[in-house]
């Protein structure tokens, strides 16, 4: 094991000394609380599988980082979201990291598509094997994030004490900010209510209670079977209807899984090259759906209904694209619900009509048949909103119904919300929450101008979510080492975007954007779940070219950005 090595390299920092005293550091460290500001070459924000690859890696390359984390253990998305059923809806055996081959081989999944906590045991899994626990910083919650220019590093404060770093990277996560919608007499209900993406750790008894979930978001999709499942009464409070497709989960078959072992570095080297970053059971098809014969559309979309998962969407390649062909495809999802759900008036309620895909895809198992069990009620919110809760239940257009528990299955201020809470400030005291007025502004979604030496883990401006999270993540924690490496060559001690090249990446993001069908929802992709959200498309369409892209930029002396 070469942790020996690495914690000694870890500790010579690349930048200047490790600790500095407040009151030996010219000022620059000191806070007006008058704790001794923690000084690194690295501040990473977030331990969950960005932030622990990030460490782990800035390690290997002689840093010293430091991981801050708000949470008591490792794992981000998957420490807080713990709510029944949840289940990564990419497949287990590509939702892991490719960084290391020991860790991919010693690794066992056990299903087609992991369950919460099986994925968190392999965070932990990950965070045992590279000791990375001993430079995370738990329970520390950042509160303000500033850059002194004439010291030119970043001063954080926190919940337990400054810090102060060269460089932050924010590996906060997409979905870590949670949506609560302000419904009038929320704080009166007597019962519990749950989000969730903060459940809680030790668990919740649904049984023999009557439950309230709002929402119809890939969450409660999972959720609700598994609800239902355990409680007496069900009651879905649904503003949209949802697209949903069978994920066919089933236990991973080991030959499948040997062959993935037995192939892995040619697979992960095509994961790669794929639009969203994962290979899919089916190849994916240029053909246009509109132009197939009603008996070929329906072979293949039966087909690919069978095998289930996001195959389904890559049916044809002008699915995202083309409103008649993405309507052909919508309709074949709406015979389903009808053929599935029994009550033709509850089937009607969750027939969407929108867009196919242009909201993220949901993946279940057995969610429209849940409808059939005669203990679970849908309500329609779309007309008639949620008027208020009441210490009882939920009340809508005068009626109530009442619940034991209310689980609010309601999203995140998705993508920017948890970097806005931060406080974050940047040059010349510009507010990134003023910076980013009308919508996230980066440069390849790495870098925003006017904030330098600020780095952004799958950030607004790249594929991010519209891919498999893992391999997106490593490439952005690649390209970050790797320009950490080359300003360390250079002795250039400030890489900042620059004006220009941020606008045109902006105006990149939305011309993609609206080549496609994704702006016609009223999606989060959009803000637009989040009251007065400035409504942006937020990333970028097109995972393989983005790559090219960003290797191309750091090749050439990191176009766009400006060295100091
Ligand atoms: P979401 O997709 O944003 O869904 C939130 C739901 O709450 C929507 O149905 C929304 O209705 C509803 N809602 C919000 N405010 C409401 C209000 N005031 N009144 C009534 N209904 C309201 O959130 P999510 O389900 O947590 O999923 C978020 C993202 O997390 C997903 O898109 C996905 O990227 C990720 N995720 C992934 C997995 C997985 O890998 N399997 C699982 C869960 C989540 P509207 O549609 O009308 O806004």
């Amino acid at each position: 094991m070469r942790l020996g090595s690495r914690a000694a390299r870890a500790r010579r920092s690349a930048f200047g000394p490790s600790v500095v005293s407040a009151a030996m550091s010219s000022g620059n460290g000191a806070r007006s609380d008058g704790h001794e500001a923690q000084a690194h070459d690295v501040v990473v924000v977030g331990a969950g599988f960005a932030g622990m690859y990030m460490l782990h890696k800035l390690r290997d390359l002689g840093f010293d980082a430091v991981v801050v984390e708000r949470a008591d253990d490792v794992g981000g998305t998957w420490y807080w979201n713990r709510y029944p059923g949840a289940r990564c809806d990419v497949e287990s055996m590509q939702y892991s990291y490719s960084f290391d081959p020991e860790l991919e081989q010693e690794w066992e999944w056990s299903e087609r598509y992991s369950g919460q906590p099986e994925i968190l045991r392999y965070a932990n899994h990950v965070a045992d094997k590279y000791d990375l626990r001993r430079d995370i910083r738990f329970e520390t919650t950042v509160t303000a994030v500033d850059w002194d220019d004439d010291a030119r590093q970043w001063h954080l404060q926190t919940d337990r004490g400054p810090y102060r770093a060269r460089f932050v990277v924010m590996a906060t996560g997409c979905l870590s900010t949670a949506n609560v919608p302000q419904f009038e007499g929320a704080e009166t209900f007597e019962g519990p209510t749950y989000h969730t993406g903060r459940w809680p750790h030790e668990g919740v008894d649904f049984d023999g209670k009557s439950v309230a979930v709002i929402g119809t978001g890939s969450s409660a999709v999972q959720a609700i079977p598994v609800i239902a499942a355990e409680c007496r009464e069900l009651t879905v409070f649904q503003r949209t209807p949802n697209y949903s497709v069978p994920a066919r989960n089933q236990p991973l078959d080991p030959i499948e899984k040997a062959d993935w072992k037995a192939n892995y570095r040619e697979l992960r080297a095509r994961m790669v090259t794929e639009p969203a970053a994962m290979v899919l059971r089916l190849p994916g098809s240029e053909d246009l759906a509109k132009e197939a014969s009603d008996d070929e559309f329906a072979r293949r979309m039966e087909q690919r209904w069978a095998v289930g998962g996001f195959t389904f969407y890559r049916a044809y390649g002008d699915i995202a694209l083309d409103a008649e062909s993405n309507d052909r495809v919508a309709e074949f999802v709406r015979r389903k619900i009808a053929e599935v759900v029994h009550d033709p008036e509850v089937a009607a309620k969750l027939t969407p009509h929108n867009t196919i895909a242009c909201k993220r895809p949901c993946l279940d198992t057995h969610y429209y048949e849940t409808f059939n069990e005669p203990h679970v009620n849908l309500v329609d919110v779309s007309a008639t909103p949620i008027e208020r809760i009441s210490p009882a239940g939920v009340v809508v257009d005068g009626t109530e119904y009442p619940v034991d528990a209310i689980v609010y299955a309601t999203g995140f201020d998705a993508m920017t919300g948890t970097l806005l809470r931060m406080n974050i400030t940047g040059r010349g005291g510009v507010r990134l929450a003023d910076h980013w007025d009308a919508g996230p502004r980066t440069y390849l979604g790495l870098g925003v101008a006017g904030f330098p030496n600020m780095f952004t883990v799958s950030g607004p401006g790249s594929p991010s979510v519209l891919t498999n999270m893992i391999p997106s993540i490593e490439q952005h924690v690649d390209w970050i080492a790797r320009c950490l490496v080359d300003l360390r060559e250079r002795s250039t001690t400030v890489i900042e975007a620059e004006p220009d090249a941020e606008a045109y990446w902006v105006d990149h993001v939305n011309a993609v954007a609206d080549l496609t069908l994704y702006p016609t929802c009223n999606s989060w992709y959009l803000g637009a779940n989040i009251p007065g959200k400035t409504r942006v498309f937020m990333p970028l369409p097109g995972f393989p070219p983005y790559v090219e892209i960003c290797e191309d930029v750091a090749s050439d002396n990191y176009r766009g950005f400006a060295l100091a």
